[in-house]
């Protein structure tokens, strides 16, 4: 009978908490170390729980693969284990005539991508959402809403009940491999094991690079920031209602979000963090931003997009007005009166040497070790089938 196997897994967000899930079901023993003293803290505690349905990713790419699936996953997991979640839908809405074609584009890749999308009229784009204003509508269906900190609680209590090593507080500082085994050195001493898996969201490619690997691409941290509409507006809103994305750029735009708990929120924008957790603009990490003003790629990311969508996005930021008409183009009823400031996250996007965006998910192999490079949205979603096939790769 083969050894058990001993796995290190380094972070615990979604998708280090779903590698975990499946390693211990495979049989390995696993020790999971998250630096906070609580989990899911950094992105899956910080975004839209959105269940997203697939229909934005290129045909044949992890993204497109792993949300399909994860969509279906996610659902499924969720409903087994008591967690929140309900499959409402969502309206893509075309604002204006020259949006059409793109519409229609996301429409085409969606059915390629089997997603259950479909063209409505405006008369039934307002049947689902009164308030909304819009030229042409895409309706998908299985989108839903769901609570991804509750998803982790409950991989939390699966992994307990299988005997995992679950630490808190527990950071990663140094990594060495010495005769085929792992080392990972904590505050509270050594942790051993077979073979290491890197999680680390939105320090990921600085935990690769602990553990001697040069990794492909750098992490740029790029803050969404949320309002929430007055609990008397909410009635504005009853479902999700998405813009047509900017297909130059990885982020979806600002749409609006009914959560579980019937508040509506409204984001996130996408700006540049001046530190890695920099969840406010006053969040400033000289050592963050020495980084990534040294790393190449930001100066032919900055010459691409700085101006003008990168100064719009950061006048938005600053200025409640400029959020507000963002969102009236979906819904001419919000108003800047209408906002509250909610909460924001911080994504973890790869960036190559040559200032391009990692557009799907990265995993990068060593051996004895797995690192998950590049894990944006729709990650959360396609956590489950991520964690299979990280935990097929660990060797
Ligand atoms: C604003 C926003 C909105 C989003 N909306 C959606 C959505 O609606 N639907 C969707 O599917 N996805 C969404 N996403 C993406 C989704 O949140 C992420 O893809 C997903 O949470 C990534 O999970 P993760 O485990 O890789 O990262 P994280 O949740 O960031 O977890 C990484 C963990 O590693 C820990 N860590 C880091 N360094 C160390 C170290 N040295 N030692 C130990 N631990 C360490 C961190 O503390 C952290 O807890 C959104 C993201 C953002 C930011």
């Amino acid at each position: 009978m083969a050894a058990v196997r001993r796995i290190v897994v380094i972070g615990g967000g979604i998708v280090g908490l779903a590698t975990a899930r499946e390693l211990s079901r495979r049989g390995d023993e696993v020790v999971v170390l998250e630096k906070e003293g609580r989990w899911a803290a950094h992105q899956t505690g910080h975004n839209s729980n959105v269940v997203h349905a697939g229909l934005y990713y290129r045909p044949g790419s992890l993204k497109a693969r792993m949300s399909v699936a994860g969509n279906a996953s996610i659902v499924a997991y969720a409903r087994e284990h008591g967690v929140p979640v309900e499959v409402c839908g969502k309206l893509v809405v075309a604002t204006s005539e020259e949006e059409v074609p793109r519409l229609r584009a996301l429409a085409e890749r969606a059915s390629r991508n089997g997603v259950p999308a479909r063209m409505v009229s405006v008369a039934e784009a307002r049947e689902h959402e009164p308030e909304v204003s819009c030229v042409a509508a895409l309706r998908v269906e299985s989108t839903g809403i769901i609570d991804f900190p509750a998803v982790c609680a409950a991989m939390v209590r699966e992994l307990t009940a299988a005997g995992a090593d679950l630490r808190t507080n527990s950071p990663a500082l140094a990594i060495r491999t010495r005769a085929g085994r792992v080392e990972v050195a904590t505050p509270s001493g050594v942790v051993r094991g077979d073979a290491l898996v890197n999680c680390a969201g939105l320090h990921s490619d600085r935990v690769a690079r602990m553990a001697g690997l040069e990794p492909e691409a750098r992490i740029v941290p790029f803050r969404g920031e949320y309002y929430e509409l007055r609990p008397e507006r909410r009635s504005l809103v009853r479902g999700l209602i998405y813009p047509v994305p900017d297909p130059t750029l990885p982020f979806l735009g600002v749409h609006l979000t009914r959560m579980l708990d019937g508040s509506v929120h409204a984001g996130p924008n996408a700006v540049l963090a001046l530190s890695r957790e920099g969840y406010r603009w006053g969040d400033v990490s000289a050592g963050d931003v020495a980084e990534v003003l040294r790393f190449p790629g930001t100066w032919r990311l900055a010459r691409k997009y700085a101006y003008p969508t990168g100064l719009a996005e950061v006048l938005r930021s600053l200025s409640k007005r400029r959020f507000a008409e963002s969102l009236a183009r979906l819904v001419p009823a919000v108003g800047e009166a209408d906002l509250v400031r909610a909460e924001a996250g911080v994504r973890a996007q790869a960036m190559r040497r040559d200032g391009s965006l990692v557009d799907d998910f990265l995993v990068q192999e060593a051996p004895g070790q797995v690192h998950v490079l590049n894990a944006p949205s729709p990650a959360a979603t396609g956590s489950l089938e991520i964690g299979a096939h990280v935990a097929g790769l660990v060797r």
